[in-house]
């Protein structure tokens, strides 16, 4: 009888499907252009049968691998994205020059319970950190949750030790974007707080949805009038080894050692590549990533897969021959991580050259399974752009909502109120291998990835079809 009923409904759904699989309402379904149906399902068979997004992010990924503003890595991938970009004929590709910070991790950091002969814990420094002295620090620990707590503890507790801190990832949050927000203050405060009250070091629990030992890195903020002290990251199960420790011996010491360091700025390059609009060339639609990566794992979530998506927009439509009536751009953004110097220098030059853009895209939340996507701009863009939600596919781009973008692009939105978008994705798993040898290419997925280069060339599509 179940199945019976599933068949039936199956049939009744079948027949209310549009190409690109949307199911609609009959009383409610908006009068969608039959043309427009045509490019979507074009637009997604090509993504999903040609995969040109993930074919190039395995070269990304596995030829080039991890990209930390000012290394070697970083500038393979600008010469290497300049050059796919012209070898598949785009209209115009070039760079745009940007001085990014320079920060090297330098050898293995080690991190030992009970000093300098003790066990090993899994550990990174914090990108940004200073190191140690030479042969390493060593420090009874504090453990705390807060930064509120550091303050309260006050320097009779905090003084000459390695402060703790071990606030783990809130598995309550269903958005593990709330989860990350809720613990990340630790890793980008915790440094100059724990300085405040004398500490000469930090350690913190990574701030993961992930229950292994992968330490997670990221960038981290020290404030200018304050000690700059050594910060490093544990795998969480080290931090729950370093916890049980300090129940069994409060006086538990820690040994530390990494000999990161600053080096001068560095020349580096946001690229570009364009197609030419018809009959706007002068008014541009910016699908962008960031081309930086952390100098863990691979960066291929976060972003390479953005970068490889924006790529493949502009490639689709080349591809199904859609000449945009706006110029398209592609854009891999510089030093993203740790400075966001690429999406500063990219809008600098839009005020001073007086471009006009029409809207900006950015996907850097995981070549994950998109879901919608976040809008910043006039109420009406957001609408309009929900006027366009029935050529979706219903299961997959699920949403408009208000607010959203890139922090590669914030900076064009704000100088020059440029509409942004920021493409959602499914983020269960992007806390899992976010800035941590987990996010290598293995770990994206062909299907998903594609689609978000596909969710993406639809609306960029609409965009420069119907204007905002
Ligand atoms: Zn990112």
């Amino acid at each position: 009888m179940k199945f019976f009923w599933h068949v039936l409904l199956t049939l009744f759904l079948g027949s209310m499907l549009t190409p690109s699989g949307v199911l609609l309402a009959q009383e409610d379904a908006p009068a969608l252009n039959p043309e427009d149906i045509r490019t979507v399902k074009a637009i997604f068979d090509e993504v999903l049968v040609s995969a040109e997004s993930y074919r190039l992010l395995d070269h990304l990924s596995n030829q080039i691998g991890q990209r930390l503003s000012g290394s070697e890595g970083a500038a393979k991938a600008v010469a290497w994205t300049k050059r796919v970009m012209e070898d598949y004929g785009f209209d115009h590709v070039f760079l745009q020059e940007v001085m990014v910070p320079h920060w090297e991790r330098g050898n293995p950091e080690v991190a030992r319970i009970g000093g300098a002969s003790g066990t090993d814990l899994r550990v990174l420094a914090i990108g940004g950190s200073v190191a140690t002295p030479e042969d390493g620090l060593s420090a009874e620990v504090v453990e705390v949750q807060s930064l509120d707590e550091v303050a309260e503890l006050g320097e009779a507790r905090i003084k000459g030790k390695i402060v703790f801190y071990n606030r783990p990832f809130d598995q309550r949050n269903i958005s593990t974007g709330a989860g990350y927000g809720g613990a990340v203050d630790q890793r980008v405060g915790g440094a100059s707080r724990a300085a405040q009250y004398g500490a000469v070091g930090v350690v913190i629990r990574s701030v993961t949805s992930m229950f292994d030992d992968a330490p997670h890195t990221g960038t981290l903020s020290y404030a200018d009038t304050l000690p700059r002290i050594p910060a490093a990251a544990l795998g969480v199960q080290s931090a729950d080894r370093l916890t049980e420790a300090l129940r069994k011996d409060p006086h538990t010491r820690l040994y530390l050692k990494m000999d990161c360091r600053w080096l001068p700025d560095a020349l580096s390059h946001n690229v570009v590549g364009e197609l030419k609009g018809s009959e706007f060339p002068d008014q541009y639609i910016v699908i962008g990533g960031h081309l930086d990566s952390w100098d863990v794992g691979q960066g291929a979530h976060d972003d390479g897969a953005g970068c490889m998506q924006a790529i493949g927009v502009l490639r689709t439509f080349q591809k199904l021959g859609i000449r945009p009536r706006h110029t398209l751009r592609a854009v891999m953004f510089m030093n993203e991580e740790n400075g966001t110097r690429g999406g500063k220098k990219y809008a600098e030059l839009a005020v001073q050259n007086n471009e006009q853009h029409l809207l900006a895209i950015e996907s850097d939340a995981g070549g994950f399974s998109p879901r919608g996507f976040g809008v910043s701009g006039p109420d009406a863009v957001l609408e309009k752009m929900r006027g366009w939600l029935p050529y979706f596919d219903h299961n997959t781009v699920t949403f408009f909502r208000k607010g959203g973008g890139g922090v590669d692009i914030r900076p064009l939105h704000q100088a020059m109120d440029v509409p942004m978008v920021g493409l959602s994705t499914e983020g269960q798993r992007m806390f899992d291998v976010h800035h941590s040898e987990h996010d290598i290419f293995e770990n994206v997925n062909r299907r998903e990835l594609e689609l978000g280069t596909g969710a993406m060339a639809v609306l960029v599509y609409l965009v420069d079809k119907y204007g905002l």
